[in-house]
């Protein structure tokens, strides 16, 4: 039996794919036991499953164009009637993300939208796959299928523990695609040495900071944890890989500290006191890492190193949060042989990568299910079309 589609891997971007798919023999490899588990994770079970704002911007890969044009055709419209359907409840909150009442209500609307025929192998795992002449044989479960288009939706490398592996990497590279080097994303630093003595009593601290790597900045919440940093403003910087890079954090954007410091120098207080009225108290006490004087005193060097601490700390980041902790992987299949159109490999004819596999990486706030949705929608209306 030959099927007229593989798709490798029931995560979002598969069971997209499959929902989409018309064509009369379907099958999905999966190897987990169960469908779509980082699905059922995202958005702490909510599923922050698109953005009300969605641009090119929003992304991050060797070529930053290629998601526009899978993006821009893709049907939201389609999708939210196809959630209604379901009775798969969602909001839009005021920052444009789109919410769901929970992640299991989207992935049962995903698997209720399969075609019937469809045949869904679960605890398939995928091993490997070639082609000949027109066909590709794929290697899976211990068994060995056939089909026309081969649709590899296998994901990446973060989580593990809900089925990520580097098959799609392998697979690709065994057809000769190029691999853009992966790296975990969406993740926060994990402080080591000194940083993580200074820092030792601030956890669970949160507040709002600007942070800027490079010529990359964001302003947003940053959280302190027991192993280190965390938080938005965070986890969008580490897009852009910042691993053994500077990081230069603000931790307080809306006072210039030097000016502040020097305005209230002749205050009764101690250094300490007035910084607290910046930054919390005991973040206060790690920036001034066992210094304190009487205002009054200070010298102007004084008061210029302890604002480079308040306004521009800076530390080379060493350690990432790595894949178990990641939300994504960056980097990935590389985009230069894939049609930015029809997510089909330019080197191999009717094969296609979807999702996270590929060299798009989205920031927080939905952008990554945006384009596990849209890449799915461009390949399988191309399959439906041929
Ligand atoms: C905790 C968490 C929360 C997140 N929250 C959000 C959010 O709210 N909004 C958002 O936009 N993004 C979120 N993301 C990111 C988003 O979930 C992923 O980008 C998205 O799931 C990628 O879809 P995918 O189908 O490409 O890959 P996946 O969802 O990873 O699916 C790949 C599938 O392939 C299977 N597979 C892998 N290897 C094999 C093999 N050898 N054989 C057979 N099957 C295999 C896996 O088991 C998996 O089911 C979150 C991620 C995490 C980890």
């Amino acid at each position: 039996m030959i099927f007229d589609c593989i798709i490798l891997g029931a995560g979002a971007s598969g069971l997209m794919c499959a929902s989409k798919i018309k064509t009369a023999k379907t099958l999905i490899v999966e190897g987990n036991p169960q469908p779509g588990l980082k699905l059922l994770a995202s958005g702490g079970g909510l599923c922050n499953f698109y953005n009300s704002e969605i641009s090119f911007k929003n992304y991050y890969g060797q070529n930053p164009h290629f998601c526009i044009s899978a993006l821009k055709s893709f049907d939201f419209e389609d999708f939210k009637k196809m959630l209604a359907k379901n009775k798969a409840e969602f909001t839009l909150r005021e920052d444009g993300k789109f919410f769901a009442r929970s992640s299991k209500s989207v992935l049962d609307a995903l698997l209720n939208s399969l075609p019937q025929n469809i045949d869904l192998r679960l605890g398939c795992k995928f091993d490997k796959a070639s082609k000949n002449r027109d066909i590709f044989e794929v290697f899976a479960g211990g068994k060995v299928f056939k089909c026309k288009n081969l649709v590899c939706s296998l994901g990446a490398l973060s989580r593990k523990s809900m089925g990520a592996s580097p098959s799609a990497f392998d697979l690709a590279e065994s057809f000769g695609h190029e691999i853009a080097k992966p790296y975990p994303a969406l993740c926060g630093v994990i402080f080591t040495g000194d940083l993580k003595k200074r820092f030792a009593d601030t956890a669970g601290i949160s507040l709002q900071a600007e942070l800027s790597c490079g010529k990359n900045k964001f302003e947003g919440g940053l959280l302190f944890t027991h192993e280190g940093l965390s938080g938005p403003a965070l986890f969008n910087l580490s897009l852009y890989g910042i691993k053994n890079k500077t990081l230069e954090i603000n931790f307080c954007p809306k006072i210039k500290a030097e000016d502040f410091i020097k305005q209230n120098k002749n205050g009764p207080k101690h250094l300490l006191a007035l910084l607290e009225r910046l930054v919390p108290p005991r973040l206060a006490k790690a920036l001034l890492n066992g210094f304190d004087k009487r205002t009054a005193d200070l010298t102007k060097s004084e008061i210029a190193l302890t604002a480079r601490e308040i306004n521009a700390f800076s530390f080379t980041v060493d350690k990432l949060g790595g894949y178990e902790k990641a939300e994504i992987t960056a980097g990935g299949v590389s985009t230069k042989d894939i049609s930015s159109r029809t997510m089909m490999s330019q080197k191999v004819k009717n094969l296609y990568f979807t999702g996270e596999c590929l060299d798009v990486s989205g920031q927080l706030g939905g952008y990554n299910l945006a384009w596990a949705w849209a890449s799915a929608c461009a390949a399988a209306k191309t399959i439906n079309e041929a």
